[in-house]
Formats: C-alpha cells, structure tokens, sequence
C-alpha cells in the first residue's frame, strides 16, 4: 500500500448465491465480502466467495511477511450473520491454510448456537474434506455481541473489547457494531468502520422499517459511504416483503436521513442481470443522486 494510508475494497457484491451470466456481468457475480485495511491491519467482512480471490491477493504479501518477520501474519474476520451466502468461500480462502497466518473470526452465536460451533460444522467430513483444525492456520474465535468493538494500537493484532469495560480508541482504525433484528431468524450485525475521522457502514441484510430505523439512521449519520442492502425493486419487494432485504426505496431513505456522502447498494439479487440493475440504479439516484451500485474491485482510498 505504498500510496495511501487506508483501503476499502469490495470483493462480493450479490446476495443469495453467486452468480455466472452466460452474458456476463459487470458488476461481479461472487457473494459478499469486503476489506478494510491499513499497510499492516486486515480486517474482512463476511466469507461469502468474495473472500476466494481475496485470500489469493494476500498470498504473496503473507510469503513476503514470513520472509521478514516471525510473528504471525494476522488477519481479522467479522461475520455480519453466518447464513450460508455469506460462508461459503471460507473453506477456500487460501490463507486458511496457511501455519504463518492468525486468524480472529469474530460472529454472531445463532439461534442458540455458538459462532465456533457454526463454522465447525460448515466443515465436518459430510460437508468439506478439511475439518476446522486440519486447517494450518492459527485459529482464534470470539462471539460478538452489540457491545464488542475491535481497534488496533500499533500492532496488526487487533484488541477486542466490550465497550461496556473499555472505550474503544477515538482514533485510527476501529470498527464498532449494532446488531439489527429484521432479518431472519436472529438478526445481522452491521459494522461502523472507521480510520481517524472517516466512517463507512456496512449494512446487509436488513429489511429497512416503515419510516426508517433511527437506530440505523445514527449509526450511519454523516457517513463517508454507506453500504446497504438494496436487493429488491419496489415491484419485488411486494413479492417478497419480510425476507430480510431492503427495496433501494429504503436504502436511499435511509441515506438521505443519516446524511451520507455515498450511498453503495448492495447484496445485489442473483436474479437481476446487468439491465435490471442499471434500472435500479437509476431509479435510485432520482432519489439520492450520491447512489450507486456496489461493484466488485471498487475501492476507497485514504
Ligand atoms: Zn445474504
Ligand atoms: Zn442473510
């Protein structure tokens, strides 16, 4: 990272399951996933197959490392929800196999059950031929809750507290939580990142409410980017009201409430072909001209 000092990257933008047009797309057709990241700090958000050409980036930047330091090479995950679209790349993510590379997996325990115990279980032998500790790599696992934050000192370890026994830095990287219960069956976390003064919200897999979330709304007030799930056209929401995803009616409204500079619309349906999505986007931006679609490879640099 020789030219800034921050990058966030998108790797996954479709919702559901990945996606191969015989057309082709020029928006990207793997399931979510994106990265936030200093010159020695890497955090992703969710494993969706996103996460595959991602984990093969960072090969040759985990080899040079090793070449020159013997500590691990530290990577942080965090899990909106653990549905399978946003799972599915992590047996295939190349550093997972890796003995020099640390990873923190940070998710949400599911309708009783631990995170661990959920991404073990991607990985038992009727599933996936590597169980979890085949993997090479240095595993560490912690349940998130809305109180957790992680940020990080000097070091690419990242700190991970409770805001409710420690206050989360005020500067540098950090990322703090909200969990958000409108989508099946218990809820998502949507991730407040932030780099000095700048913020960008990661919001999927959220169907917005009536008149909009003001607990959403603050969250992402005067963002620098909000991330929102917009899978649907006003005509498919009606089909498919209280699956958990928003129309981009409710991501715009939303937007324009919290005062965001850029509005990304995200988890884009598998259904949707290139066209449809074009539509979308326009239509959106009649509503919040600062609107567009997530892409894969976008990119935001400080
Ligand atoms: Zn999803
Ligand atoms: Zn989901």
């Amino acid at each position: 990272m020789p030219d800034h000092k921050f990058l966030f990257k998108i790797y996954g933008v479709r919702g559901s399951y990945p996606v191969s047009p015989t057309g082709g797309t020029q928006f990207g057709g793997n399931t979510t996933c994106v990265m936030a990241r200093t010159s020695n700090q890497i955090v992703i958000f969710d494993a969706g197959s996103g996460i595959i050409p991602l984990g093969k980036e960072l090969v040759p930047e985990i080899l040079e490392h090793q070449k020159k330091e013997n500590g691990p090479f530290h990577i942080t995950l965090m899990f909106t929800h653990t549905h399978i679209d946003h799972l599915l790349g992590l047996p295939y993510f190349a550093p997972i196999y890796m003995p020099q590379v640390h990873l923190h997996f940070i998710g949400p325990a599911t309708v009783g059950v631990d995170f661990e115990t959920i991404l073990r279980t991607q990985v038992l032998p009727q599933y996936f031929p590597v169980s979890m500790d085949e993997f090479r790599s240095q595993k560490s696992f912690y349940n998130i809750s809305e109180n957790t934050f992680v940020h990080f000192n000097n070091s690419s370890e990242p700190i991970i507290g409770d805001v409710r026994q420690q206050k989360p830095n005020n500067s540098g990287f950090r990322i703090e939580t909200m969990k958000y219960y409108f989508h099946p069956k218990d809820g998502t976390y949507l991730y407040n990142i932030q780099w000095n003064n700048h913020k960008i919200i990661f919001a999927t897999d959220i169907e917005g409410y009536k008149s909009g979330d003001q607990r959403l709304i603050n969250f992402a007030r005067n963002a620098d980017i909000l991330i929102h799930d917009a899978q649907y056209t006003e005509e498919q929401y009606r089909m498919f009201c209280g699956y958990g995803h928003s129309s981009f009616v409710m991501a715009c409204d939303t937007a324009q409430e919290a005062n965001v500079k850029k509005l990304l619309l995200f988890h884009h349906d598998p259904n949707n072909s290139d066209q449809d999505l074009l539509a979308l986007e326009q239509n959106a931006q009649k509503l919040f001209p600062a609107a567009e679609l997530a892409k894969e490879g976008w990119s935001w640099k400080v």
